[in-house]
């Protein structure tokens, strides 16, 4: 009798553990969203301190370092078998949210009409908590695992993530002993007409922020000479502005926008469907930065002009001026080769150029293990769904991961409907309960399939 039942309820206890770990993750999302890790300044160790709370009481040893006071990062490991650990990443802090602008307080985790609000509920503890969740039921699951499975919370991401993901990369390699593939923000699903299809980040553009400070002689308002550092910022600005930069299709941008045309209509999606032929074909990429200016920056380098200095009074012309510029290259250019084409735009000596960020850029390759992995997982549990390999204007940690030759995937679990939109970084950021739910169902599913030996 006992050498029957035995298993039988092995088997009952781990599956109502997975339901319970997927039933209680809307409360777990809720008080994660109530700590108030706003950066700045951040404040992330009060969400080590929960997330250490959890692990504690489940059993799993973890580790934490702060690489700033109150600059809190946590990390835990689940022992496998030899092939090239995963990591699960998130970062704790949040962007600040103007409660004037909310229905509900942005700290409260209030529901309303079956969402959770609050700041974070994407971006990104409603991940971290899919990522916890699965990564307690695969402890919990007992079965044996074919490789590390790494949960790891940092600081810092809104900021650039030198005080989390980064400091960690410098700080704390042996958090990353044997790791091959990482997970992280930057994917997305969403139900275009019927088909769910999901957006999975394989690489960004690569930001290259960059102070040019312009010299020349002050002088008084009422005396204008024939040159000024004003003046020349201005000018240099000026060319930067209306230089465009040389359009030019990278195979991934390529791939991408195959993938989408589909979902176009009329002339747009055949325009998409032949990219190749039309990234020079003024007309369109003018149409497409009005309709969609995230996807014509995909088509060349960029450069905003954010920031200008110039005199604090009126009637001083100061010695020194200067201009910030938000540039954003193609993941295959060469910084400082371009620092070199912008000097030639500017065309003026007086003017030094110093770089305030700059990443190094990096692909991920679509054809891994991980990939067919979360593609295997996300077709049983969305039917007919497509997947688009995606370039992201914007940056994530990811690169630090890419930089270490990790294998990364912006791959987020939920699939939201068109009339749901989640307000990242905007007021009434929010998730659906049942999306948020599915998502640590799917993550469960994945993190399962992906590291455990029977799958
Ligand atoms: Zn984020």
């Amino acid at each position: 009798m006992r050498t029957i039942l035995f298993p039988l309820l092995l088997l009952l206890s781990v599956q109502i553990s997975a339901a319970d770990l997927i039933e209680q993750a809307p409360e777990r999302l809720k008080a994660y969203l109530k700590i108030d890790t706003i950066n700045p300044p951040g404040n992330e160790t009060r969400g080590v301190k929960w997330l250490a709370a959890i692990l504690d009481e489940a059993g799993i040893p973890y580790e934490t370092a702060e690489s700033a006071p109150g600059r809190g990062n946590i990390w835990a490991r689940l022992k496998g078998g030899d092939e090239p650990a995963l990591v699960l990443l998130h970062h704790i802090d949040v962007v600040p949210a103007d409660a004037a602008h909310w229905d509900v307080d942005p700290l409260s985790a209030a529901v309303k009409d079956g969402y959770i609000y609050g700041r974070g509920a994407i971006d990104t503890k409603g991940l971290g908590i899919t990522h916890l969740q699965a990564f307690l039921a695969l402890h919990k699951s007992g079965r044996k695992l074919s490789r590390d499975v790494i949960f790891m919370a940092t600081a810092d991401e809104e900021a650039g993530g030198f005080y989390g993901a980064g400091w960690m990369v410098k700080n704390h390699r042996e958090a990353f002993r044997n790791a091959g593939y990482l997970i992280n923000e930057g994917g997305s699903g969403a139900l275009i007409g019927d088909t769910p299809v999901f957006r999975i980040e394989v690489t960004q553009k690569v930001p290259l922020w960059l102070r040019l400070t312009a010299t020349d002689t002050p002088g008084h308002g009422s005396s204008p000479r024939l040159t000024s550092s004003v003046n020349r910022i201005l000018r240099a600005g000026n060319r930067i502005a209306e230089t465009q930069f040389e359009r030019r299709l990278i195979p991934p941008v390529q791939a991408m926008f195959e993938a989408s045309a589909p979902f176009y209509k009329g002339e747009m999606s055949k325009k998409l469907a032949n990219i190749s032929e039309n990234v020079t074909d003024n007309d369109f990429v003018t149409a497409l930065r009005i309709e969609q200016p995230g996807s014509a920056a995909l088509l060349s380098n960029t450069c905003s002009i954010t920031r200008l200095e110039g005199s604090n009074k009126i009637n001083v012309v100061p010695p020194t001026a200067a201009m910030e510029l938000d540039c954003r290259l193609l993941p295959d250019q060469d910084p400082d080769a371009f620092i070199d084409l912008l000097k030639v735009v500017a065309n003026d000596p007086n003017i030094k150029f110093e770089k305030i960020m700059a990443f190094t850029p990096a692909v991920s390759s679509t054809d891994t293990p991980l990939f067919r992995a979360i593609s295997a997982t996300l077709d049983s549990n969305f039917p007919g769904m497509k997947i688009i390999p995606s370039v992201s204007t914007g940056f994530t940690d990811s690169h630090f991961m890419r930089d270490i030759n990790i294998t990364s995937y912006g791959f987020a679990p939920f699939l939201y409907s068109e009339d749901a939109k989640p307000g990242v970084h905007g007021n009434n950021e929010r998730i659906n309960v049942e999306t948020f739910n599915k998502g640590v169902q799917v993550m469960t599913d994945f993190v399962m399939r992906f590291a455990t030996e029977d799958k």
